[in-house]
C-alpha cells in the first residue's frame, strides 16, 4: 500500500479500498436518463434485438421517454427493424439520435454510415470506444428507460459497456437448444462480476402456437427457462414464441405494430430496477 498511487485504473492489487464504480462515465450533459436495462446474449442470432425492440416498444407504448442505445456495432439490426435510415445529425461531441415514427430515440452504427450494408472492420478496442461515445456523445435529453443492444458474448466489448455505462440490470437472451445453461452461466457470471443485477431471461423462439389447432409445440426442445431462472435467481422469465409475423414486422421496419404481451414479464421487473443517478455520484 505504501506505493499506493490511487488510481485504480491502472492497478492490479486486490487491497479491498478498489472501487467499483471507479469507471463509470457520465453521459452527456443534456441527458437525463433514469433507467438503463442492458439485454445481452451468448451468441449472434438468437433474437436479441428482437428483444430489445419488444421491450422499447412496450415502453414507448405505455408513454415512457424511451431509448435505444444499439451497441451490438458490428451486427446493427435495430434500425432496420423500426425503418429508420436516416443518418444521424450534430457536431462533434453533440451527437442527435433518429427518432422513431412511435418517437423512440434510436442511436446505432447503422445511423452513422452512409451505406448501411457498408461493413464495420473496426478492432475491439475501436469498438468499445464508438459504444462509449453513444453514451457520452449522443444528446439523449430527458429519458425515462434506455435498453442496450450489447454485443453477443463476453469478450471486451460487452465488458467495457458494463464497466462504464451505469446499468441498472440486464436481461439475458436465450433459445431452448442445448448448451444454453453454459451460456446463461456466463452471461449471469459477467453481470453479477459487475455488480449489475440479472433482471430477466428471455427464452426466445420457446415455442410455436400452431394457429390451426392452438397447440403450443416447443419446436427446439423443451424449454428449461423456468428451471435455469430459478437456479441462477433470475426474478423474471418471458417465453417468446417463433412466430413468422414477427420476423415479417422487422422485415418491414414495422416493428412498433408488434405485440408485446410476451414481453410483459421482464419489462414489469425493468420497471423495478434501480435508479442509475445512484451510481453516477
Ligand atoms: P440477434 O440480435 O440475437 O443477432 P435478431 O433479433 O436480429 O438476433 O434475430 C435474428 C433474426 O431472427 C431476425 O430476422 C429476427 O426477426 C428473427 N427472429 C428473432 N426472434 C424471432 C421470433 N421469436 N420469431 C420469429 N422471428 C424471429
Amino acid at each position: 500500500m505504501a506505493d499506493c498511487t490511487h488510481d485504480c485504473s491502472t492497478c492490479s492489487s486486490n487491497c479491498g479500498t478498489r472501487s467499483k464504480t471507479s469507471f463509470i462515465k457520465s453521459p452527456h450533459r443534456e441527458s437525463h436518463i433514469r433507467r438503463v436495462v442492458a439485454v445481452t446474449s451468448g451468441k449472434g442470432g438468437v433474437g436479441k434485438s428482437l428483444v430489445v425492440s419488444l421491450l422499447a416498444v412496450r415502453a414507448q407504448a405505455m408513454g415512457l421517454r424511451t431509448a435505444i442505445l444499439d451497441a451490438d456495432i458490428t451486427g446493427p439490426s435495430i434500425p432496420r427493424a423500426f425503418g429508420v435510415r436516416e443518418l444521424a445529425t450534430g457536431t462533434d461531441g453533440n451527437i442527435r439520435p433518429v427518432v422513431t415514427r412511435t418517437g423512440i430515440k434510436l442511436i446505432s452504427m447503422n445511423n452513422l454510415l452512409e451505406h448501411e450494408d457498408d461493413p464495420v472492420v473496426w478492432r475491439g478496442a475501436l469498438i468499445a470506444g464508438a459504444t462509449l461515445q453513444f453514451w457520452t456523445d449522443v444528446v439523449w435529453g430527458d429519458v425515462d428507460i434506455m435498453f442496450i443492444d450489447m454485443p453477443p458474448g463476453t469478450g471486451d466489448v460487452p465488458l467495457s459497456v458494463f464497466q462504464s455505462i451505469p446499468i441498472s440490470g440486464a436481461v439475458v437472451v436465450t433459445t431452448p437448444q442445448s448448451l444454453v445453461e453454459m451460456i446463461v452461466k456466463k452471461n449471469v457470471n459477467m453481470a453479477r462480476m459487475m455488480d449489475v443485477p440479472v433482471l430477466g431471461l428471455a427464452e426466445n423462439m420457446s415455442y410455436f402456437a400452431c394457429p390451426d389447432c392452438g397447440k403450443r409445440h416447443e419446436i427446439f426442445g423443451e424449454s428449461k427457462a423456468a428451471a435455469l431462472a430459478e437456479k441462477y435467481a433470475i426474478p423474471a422469465v418471458s417465453r417468446i414464441p417463433l412466430d413468422p409475423s414477427l420476423t415479417a414486422l422487422a422485415d418491414m421496419g414495422r416493428v412498433e405494430e408488434a405485440d408485446t404481451d410476451c414481453i410483459a414479464e421482464i419489462f414489469a421487473e425493468a420497471m423495478q430496477s434501480r435508479l442509475i443517478e445512484d451510481r453516477l455520484k
